[in-house]
């Protein structure tokens, strides 16, 4: 089967791999229908000191069940499902709390990567898959979009105003105009927020949010963008949702605050300062971390986008056959994409 990996820094390619193989009882073996780009499958693109022939870390999909292990029940070969990224178990405490993101069992390689393929081999397949009603033939291109998105970007979006306890008349602040800030946006519109926030500079991502329920866009960073957000908001806002992983953005989320405001954080840290007691003068509750993306697509999200109520599918503004992925791993790399999305027959 055909498999991506990372040829050099700053250059995706394909390669024959041994099609993967059922090695535990709660594996399935799925065969791959849309996958995609994530913006955190950039950093490892990018990385100057990566081994060539390094297996994409994509993990993001939706498939066709193959082959099943003896202990699966949930679902049977040619079922269509959704591949979250976080393989939570379904029975340990984080994930029976609702955070299979951080289920107690990840370890070694059973946690999500290597998706950008024509096969996958997932694990803790009986609870973490999520079944989708009928077959891909039976869905828009559009429909199949958002279906993908819920292996992670919605999910994840969506867990950055769930852990800022984002509620009805909020005043909310989405920090990172890629997919899952868009997505932040639809879910703080979800979950009754009255003014959303979108801080962005680039016009396409600012007509989506716009799309997706943001309120109003602030294109100023720093103290300058702080000042801004302010003024519309006539004071600090009650939730942040930081969905980029920087510095700059914890700062960013910190300074649009009113004291005792809420951070919902999912972009994944690049940074390692931020001692826990910083926020201490300004009563700041702070939640993050990976998203309990089965737990949410069972309990909400799955049910919104088959009903249309939400459309997180269209962050997907370019499409690729999977032979293409190079270029849309640069496109999204130079910005010509929001998020990348990769077709297979
Ligand atoms: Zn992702
Ligand atoms: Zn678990």
């Amino acid at each position: 089967m055909k498999l991506a990996v990372y040829a050099k820094p700053g250059q995706v390619g394909l390669v024959e791999s041994e099609k993967p193989q059922i090695e535990d009882s709660q594996d399935a073996i799925i065969r791959i229908v849309r996958t995609c780009v994530c913006g955190s499958d950039l950093w490892r693109y990018r990385d100057e000191t990566m081994q060539p022939g390094t297996r994409n870390s994509g993990h993001e999909a939706i498939g066709i069940v193959e082959e099943v292990g003896s202990d699966i029940t949930t679902v049977k070969p040619g079922d269509f499902v959704i591949a979250p990224f976080t393989h939570g178990c379904g029975n340990c405490d984080a994930c029976r709390a609702g955070f299979d993101g951080t289920c107690d069992h990840h370890i070694g390689d059973n946690w999500s990567g290597g998706v950008q393929a024509e096969y996958i081999r997932f694990q803790y397949a009986n609870w973490a898959l999520v079944k989708i009603p009928g077959q891909p033939s039976d869905y828009s291109e559009g429909m199949l979009k958002s279906l993908l998105a819920l292996a992670d970007v919605m999910p994840t979006g969506y867990h950055a105003a769930r852990v800022a306890n984002v509620k009805p008349g909020d005043k909310v602040v989405v920090i990172g105009d890629g997919a899952v800030g868009q997505c932040a946006v639809i879910a703080a519109r979800m979950l009754g927020a009255s003014q959303i926030i979108m801080m962005s500079r680039h016009a396409d991502r600012q007509a989506l949010a716009l799309e997706f329920g943001a309120t109003a866009i602030v294109a100023e960073r720093g103290a300058e963008g702080i000042a801004k957000v302010r003024e519309i908001l006539g004071g600090g806002a009650d939730a942040a949702l930081e969905c980029v992983g920087t510095e700059a953005s914890i700062d960013q989320a910190l300074g649009v605050l009113h004291n005792g405001g809420r951070i919902g954080y999912v972009g994944v840290p690049h940074y390692d300062k931020h001692s826990l007691g910083s926020t201490f003068a300004q009563n700041i509750t702070i939640g993050g971390g990976a998203a309990s993306v089965t737990t949410y697509n069972k309990q909400v999200l799955l049910k919104a986008v088959l009903d249309g109520a939400i459309n997180p599918g269209k962050v997907f503004t370019t499409s690729y056959p999977l032979e293409e992925i190079d270029q849309a791993y640069q496109d999204m790399d130079q910005r010509k994409s929001i998020k990348s999305l990769l077709i297979l027959e």
